[in-house]
């Protein structure tokens, strides 16, 4: 935890806003201090945004937009810049994931996966640009010519969560620009400084002014106009359901397209066919990969009643082993949570849960001291030994002895926990797996292809895994069902929520149509 962790050129830069094509500080004068979960040492200063900001930014994405400086560059030459950005990332991707870990914690290992999933995003969606040209539409009709053109929604907020800071905002920036809008980036306040490498870099290849733009900041004091103002397009947002919900209302004043990515409880059903020890291990990558901050974590263990009592035993026994620690640690398997009141916010959900009935067979409270950094044994929930962890760790829980409505099968904890449900047919596993008002993903385990295939087409949630856990492609639409959201990132789909469909209809041979009677006669020249 000694590496170099700061923020290097652009936390020198005259302040951490990027709008109109400069940096700049907030018009307040204001600044945060960024601290890294893992051991509270400060990694950056940024500045502390409010609304006018977030309207100056506003003001410069549409003049950009209006001015067609970036619209009206060819498709295939805006997907070179997108190509051009994603070489650039992979040269810069230490630099980037040093950051990443700095704001979030996470181990470096992951936050070099992820640099490599966003440059993988660019390149998707540079290659993608160009190809959506539009069609030609067949009017049953020789003297018609009929044809759809895609052109940018326009001016487009995106505000963006701090689990997966710098992806979540890839998964917006890139086919944005690809469709040819102008943008205006909220980075989650806790975990700016990505966003920050990110202008950058679309500075330094030259990306003209006001095309992007980022505005830092909490939520409250620079989020309302972002999804309220009318010159703002559209509103992407990844985020909470409760935030999101604020969001698409503000944005229903002036019926601003809306995209919204929130939160999910995704079901892991097991059946008793399944290859156990594959699917033990997915389970734990499912529950406990970045401490389940995660909007697909697989934080609802769905089991076949047979085999329910071994497979808990031995999840929990392989939960119990989960050694956690910072960045740089190179034996950790996961990292902390992103900040002392999230540690609450789960701690709250399973200290409810406890209160309901529920059973919690292993973590369930934050780690002390001596647990972090170290090879973790038979961690009981009630023992804890030493001082609490400086950093915000919390034990990988296991929770059973769950029954239906309590709110540890209700509520996103977005932590480490995963809570245990039995089922005997697949009628009912359908049932418990459907029951959520969550939609985001589910995973199905067992050797039977056409129970696999059934289960994927009744569970009602945007991805499903078979067999696996966790992995997304930029090829393949993300999204979720019911509460989980509105729109798709990625794939084609991706692309098109940043754009309109325009019709454009020509008619060739142009007619009188005879649809109302000329019922007077023309006047002459002399009456005229
Ligand atoms: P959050 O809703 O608290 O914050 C998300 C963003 O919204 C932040 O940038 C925040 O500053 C901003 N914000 C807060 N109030 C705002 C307001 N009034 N106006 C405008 N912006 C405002 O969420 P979080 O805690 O950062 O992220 C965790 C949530 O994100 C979880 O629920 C998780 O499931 C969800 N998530 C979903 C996906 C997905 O793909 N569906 C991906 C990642 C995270």
């Amino acid at each position: 935890m000694t590496e170099n962790k700061s923020l290097g050129t652009v936390s020198s830069k005259a302040g951490s806003m990027f709008i109109n094509g400069a940096w700049a500080p907030a018009a307040a004068g204001d600044t945060r201090e960024i601290a890294c979960p893992a051991d509270g040492q400060v990694v950056a200063t940024v500045s502390e945004g409010t609304a006018e900001d977030s309207e100056r930014a506003i003001a410069a994405a549409r003049a950009s937009f209006d001015s067609g400086v970036w619209s009206s560059v060819p498709a295939p030459q805006r997907g070179d810049f997108l190509l051009k950005v994603a070489s650039r990332l992979r040269e810069r991707k230490e630099e980037f994931a040093r950051a990443e870990s700095a704001d979030t914690g996470k181990r470096i290992f992951e936050s070099r996966l992820d640099m490599d999933d966003i440059a993988a995003c660019f390149e998707y969606f540079g290659r993608l640009s160009g190809q959506q040209a539009g069609r030609i539409v067949d009017a049953s009709d020789n003297n018609v010519l009929s044809r759809i053109v895609y052109e940018p929604v326009g001016v487009c907020s995106m505000i963006t969560p701090w689990n997966y800071p710098l992806l979540q905002a890839a998964w917006k920036i890139a086919p944005a620009l690809a469709a040819g809008c102008s943008f205006i980036l909220k980075p989650a306040e806790l975990t700016p400084s990505t966003a920050i490498l990110m202008l950058d870099v679309l500075d330094e290849l030259g990306l003209p002014a006001g095309v992007g733009n980022l505005v830092t900041g909490a939520g409250a004091a620079v989020g309302p106009p972002l999804s309220s103002h009318p010159d703002v397009d559209m509103v992407s947002f990844t985020g909470g359901l409760v935030t999101g919900r604020g969001i698409a209302a503000s944005a229903a004043g002036t019926v601003k397209k809306v995209a919204l990515e929130l939160g999910g409880k995704n079901p892991n059903v097991i059946f008793a066919d399944a290859d156990f020890d594959a699917a033990v291990d997915n389970a734990l990558n499912g529950a406990f990969v970045h401490s389940g901050q995660v909007c697909s974590a697989g934080a609802r263990l769905v089991v076949e009643e047979s085999i329910a009592e071994d497979f808990v035993n031995e999840l929990v026994r392989r939960a119990n082993g989960i050694r956690l620690g910072g960045p740089y640690d190179e034996q950790a398997e996961t990292g902390p949570l992103i900040s002392a009141a999230h540690l609450e916010k789960v701690d709250a959900y399973v200290r409810k849960g406890r209160e309901e009935g529920a059973r919690i067979r292993c973590g369930g409270r934050p780690a002390t001291a001596a647990e972090v950094g170290a090879t973790r044994g038979a961690a009981t929930p009630n023992d804890p030994q030493g001082p609490k962890a400086v950093g915000h760790y919390y034990l990988p829980t296991v929770i059973d002895q769950v029954t239906a409505g309590m709110s540890v099968l209700v509520d996103e904890a977005f932590g480490p926990t995963i809570t245990v449900e039995t089922f005997r047919t697949e009628e009912e596993a359908v049932a418990i797996g459907n029951d959520t008002i969550y939609g985001l993903a589910g995973a199905v385990w067992t050797q039977d292809a056409g129970k696999a295939q059934r289960m994927a087409s009744r569970l009602r949630h945007g991805t499903i895994w078979i067999n696996d856990f966790h992995p997304y492609l930029p090829q393949a639409e993300w999204g979720g069902f019911g509460q989980s959201g509105v729109g798709r990132e990625l794939g084609p789909t991706g692309l098109g929520e940043y754009q309109e469909a325009k019709h454009v209809y020509q008619n060739l041979d142009p007619q009188v149509t005879g649809w109302f009677a000329d019922h007077q006669a023309r006047p002459t020249q002399e009456e005229n």
